[in-house]
């Protein structure tokens, strides 16, 4: 990690990408300035005190500086790097309860039984309900869902913990679209949480990476639908974003689209743009729906804010990130924002707007023959 750190020659160019930087305008808030306080950590030279946590822990990990680095500098892992001693700056009861919801996406199983929980306070508080999309049935039950005539290949579908009781909507629809293709998916009940919560806080993930890659292992391909998710396993499995896997699938002379006469404004997660370099894919298949405009959202290269649990930890940061982003949103007047991770989605509709996943928007327009 110190070579990796000393890779960095100051140059700056990855400045003008980075959000915090953009809006505070310091040096130690910017990707270099980071990284030189990392390698001071690293080094011994600079004590991981307070101001020291409080630079990085404001960093959106959103990787756009990593994107525009000459010399491709890991920023990513130098952050991780440090996670777990910042994690241990937090407050005992920070630290519990963290933990405790820690244990609990570990454990999606136990996570589905608050899936009648979820209906309920989606009554009680409105700023849920405005959050998460419109209500659908839970994901069906079954581990293996044959394709809609002949079979052309087996896809592996992972749920996410909690995308599982919060998006079933988006899910369904990768389902229906792939069998619709041809292909039978196979869901491994077995399969966990990706670990990137626990990543973000520093804690060890292997149980949860052994899990899912002895889950999904056999498979010709396994898909993830919230890009953030997809990113983090990626490092570990060979999974897909589901709209890039579908850009490319075999099957399309098998389906056929209604018509949709609107305008479709595409915003690009960091996860699916600089972690997974797929964002190309939401725009090809939503052409494919007939009538579409299918527009890019304005300031795509900058984070949301929504981050994982960033919006929480760091709200005055998140917030002027996503007034930023919905000023965007009122410049390119669609009728829909298409998104392909959870958390972006949860964002942008917690300030009213009508959001949806690429691949649900494609679903609903499929005809069935
Ligand atoms: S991280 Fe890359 S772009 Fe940024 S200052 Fe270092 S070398 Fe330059
Ligand atoms: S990951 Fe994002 S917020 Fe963090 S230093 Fe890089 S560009 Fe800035």
């Amino acid at each position: 990690m110190e070579r990796e750190a000393d890779r960095c020659v100051s140059c700056g160019l990855c400045l003008p990408a980075c959000p915090t930087y953009q809006k505070i305008g310091s040096e130690a808030d910017s990707p270099r300035g980071r990284i030189a306080l990392i390698r001071g950590a690293l080094k011994g030279e600079i004590p991981m005190n307070e101001r020291f946590v409080h630079h990085i822990d404001l960093c959106l990990a959103c990787r756009a500086c990593e994107s525009v680095c000459p010399n491709r500098v890991g920023y990513y892992s130098l952050l991780k790097s440090v996670r777990k001693p910042i994690a241990m700056h937090s407050g005992f009861l920070a630290r519990r309860s963290r933990s405790v919801l820690l244990s609990l996406l570990a454990h999606p199983s136990m996570l589905e039984r608050f899936g009648g929980a979820l209906g309920a306070a989606r009554k009680i508080v409105p700023k849920l309900d405005a959050m998460l999309p419109e209500k659908s049935a839970s994901f069906p039950e079954g581990e293996c869902f044959p394709a809609k005539g002949k079979e052309i290949g087996r896809v592996g579908l992972f749920l996410g913990c909690v995308a599982r009781i919060s998006d079933s909507q988006t899910l369904q629809a990768a389902l229906r679209m792939l069998n619709a293709l041809g292909y039978t998916v196979i869901v491994p009940r077995r399969q966990t949480c990706c670990g990137a919560l626990h990543a973000r806080y520093g804690e060890d993930q292997s149980a949860l990476i052994e899990k899912n890659v002895s889950a999904f292992s056999g498979l010709d391909a396994v898909v993830g639908t919230s890009s953030a998710c997809t990113a983090e396993l990626g490092e570990f499995l060979p999974i897909r974003d589901i709209s890039s896997f579908l850009v490319e699938a075999r099957g399309w002379e098998n389906v056929e689209f209604s018509p949709l006469e609107q305008k479709i404004a595409v915003h690009d997660p960091c996860s699916l743009r600089n972690a997974l370099k797929a964002q190309d894919a939401p725009y090809a298949l939503l052409r494919k729906i007939p009538g579409a405009e299918v527009a890019p959202l304005g300031g795509n290269s900058q984070c949301c804010g929504s981050a994982g649990s960033y919006f929480l930890s760091h709200p005055e940061m998140a917030n002027a990130l996503l007034d930023d982003k919905m000023e965007k949103v009122a410049a390119v007047a669609a009728s829909v924002v298409a998104t392909s991770n959870v958390g972006c989605a949860m964002s942008l509709r917690s300030r009213g707007v009508k959001v949806m996943h690429p691949v649900a928007i494609l679903a609903r327009q499929l005809k069935e023959r």
